[in-house]
């Protein structure tokens, strides 16, 4: 065997070896960052190693600061596993290594990338004719989707942005829920548009945009306006009524923006959908496949509903670039950059239609369960309505809540966060992994019981 396969070998044992301790591994890593940059630290070495031995002292190192995302009782954050096809794709896509901005390149990750978009609109419900770019995540997909949203309602007040630039622009409303996610600021602010500048409305006791208050905030101003709405809040799973919301934010004139990080997929189950009525009537949405559809970081959507807003954002120039129609340079901030639409490809041709279908129902399905198994036990309280994915609980006193959420860590059997949600401390449990079954859920509601009663 030469070098490359095996350096190839290796990483195919170590990946082996770490995927077969998921289900019996502590969930949170048992080292910490001063132990794991102790672990790979020390001076540059100034001599060479054999790549294969470079691998093997890689898993070996790595093992305890590793956290057990893709098995089956992470529910942290909002965070989803990795299903096996994509996993096997990201592989290829790696051995490939193809530059995937332009199409006369590299036309077979294109090819794949604007199919697997093209698939994601059908399961989302949205418009065949938008714009798919694949970016890393949530974050950057909600910056992509806002700068094609600022351009073009510049645009419509006659303002050339790419020309004449922000500084002396007409002034943009950028409207946003009160829960609205943390990275709809952080985007904003990338785009010019500081904290102050936000107008906020108010939300109800699931996080979800009032629409009287909506309709309040937008009857006291005019010009150029920009409303993010949101499907899947990160605490709650509750998702804006944009039957009600659109509307109003459309007789106003404004741009409509949603963030559905893992939201949007619920359009792909017949059950859930009706939680995303009137979403398809909005100008751009975000979302992730590296959360809900399960495919290996990072992966997110930015889809835009004219595609010449995109383009009018992110086309580049330079001479020596290879033009050919929309290339996912012209759709996204980044020119070279990986082809990551095809473990998402994958993982869509792997489950197909009803596959994911069935993924979306049973991690509702285990949120149902986990909030059921939760509340019977004595001093537990739900918070949220479980209408999608996404539990929070927590007890009686907010010390004792947060000390649960540290012996859930330090017991290891599963993962939940923490956070704060009205004033209250509580624990977040997300279903967003293909790999979590009802013996998980069952697993994790007993350790909690025995963590809390004793
Ligand atoms: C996770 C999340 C984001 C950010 O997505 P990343 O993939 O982490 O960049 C944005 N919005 C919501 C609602 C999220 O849950």
């Amino acid at each position: 065997m030469d070098d490359r396969e095996r350096a190839l070998d290796t990483a195919h044992r170590c990946a082996a070896e770490f995927l077969d301790t998921l289900d019996d591994r502590p969930v949170w890593p048992r080292a910490s960052l001063e132990e794991m940059l102790t672990a790979f630290g020390g001076p540059l070495p100034e001599a060479g190693s054999d790549p294969a031995e470079v691998v093997d002292e890689i898993a070996r190192l790595a093992d305890p600061g590793l956290v057990a995302i893709p098995g089956g009782r992470f529910f942290g954050f909002v965070i989803g596993g990795t299903h096996p096809a994509a996993l096997a794709a990201d592989w290829l896509v790696s051995a490939w290594d193809q530059n995937s901005g332009s199409s006369r390149l590299t036309p077979t990750t294109v090819a794949m990338e604007r199919i697997a978009g093209r698939w994601m609109l059908e399961l989302f419900c949205l418009p065949s004719s938008a714009s798919v770019g694949f970016v890393t995540g949530g974050q950057l997909a909600n910056f992509t989707c806002l700068a094609a949203a600022r351009g073009a309602v510049l645009a419509r007040v006659g303002w050339d942005l790419a020309e004449r630039g922000l500084r002396t622009a007409p002034r943009i409303r950028v409207v946003v829920g009160a829960d609205r996610h943390g990275s709809i600021d952080r985007a904003a602010r990338f785009l010019g548009f500081g904290r102050a500048e936000l107008t906020v409305v108010e939300s109800d006791d699931q996080g979800r945009m009032r629409p009287d208050a909506l309709q309040h905030t937008l009857d006291q101003g005019r010009g150029p306006l920009i409303v993010c709405l949101q499907a899947g809040e990160v605490h709650t799973g509750a998702f804006d009524d944009f039957a009600a919301l659109l509307p109003i934010a459309h007789a106003h004139g404004a741009w409509v923006h949603v963030d559905g990080a893992f939201g949007l997929w619920a359009a792909a189950s017949e059950s859930l959908r009706p939680l995303t009525a009137g979403m398809a009537d909005a100008d751009s949405w975000a979302t992730d496949a590296h959360k809900t559809l399960n495919v290996p970081y990072d992966c997110g959507m930015a889809i835009v509903r004219d595609p010449a807003d995109s383009i009018a954002a992110f086309r580049t120039g330079g001479d020596y670039l290879i033009y050919s129609g929309l290339d996912p340079w012209d759709v996204t901030p980044e020119l070279s950059r990986r082809a990551r639409g095809v473990p998402a490809w994958a993982v869509m041709r792997s489950l197909g239609r009803s596959g994911i279908e069935t993924l979306l129902d049973r991690l509702h399905a285990n949120a149902t369960a986990m909030a059921r198994g939760l509340a019977a036990i004595d001093g537990v309280e739900i918070v949220n309505d479980v209408d999608y994915t996404q539990v929070m609980f927590r007890l009686r006193d907010d010390d004792a809540t947060a000390a649960l959420g540290q012996a859930i860590l330090a017991e290891g059997t599963a993962a939940v966060t923490g956070a704060e949600w009205r004033g209250r401390a509580t624990l977040r449990c997300s279903m967003s992994s293909w790999a979590t079954t009802g013996d998980d859920v069952d697993r994790t509601i007993a350790a909690i019981t025995r963590l809390v009663l004793t």
